[in-house]
């Protein structure tokens, strides 16, 4: 069973890191490792996912 979901070519909305964001499926979030944040994720091409 998989807890953390590595989520590739997203960027945290907040200091816009690479990478940073997982998915947790137990609360259906996204949350980033750098800054805690557990919000919005955008896509490289600037769609809100
Ligand atoms: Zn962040």
């Amino acid at each position: 069973m998989t807890l953390a979901h590595f989520l590739d070519g997203l960027r945290c909305s907040v200091y816009h890191t690479l990478n940073t964001l997982w998915l947790d499926p137990a609360r259906a979030l996204v949350e980033c490792r750098e800054c805690g944040q557990s919000a919005h994720v955008t896509t490289d091409d600037g769609r809100t996912a």
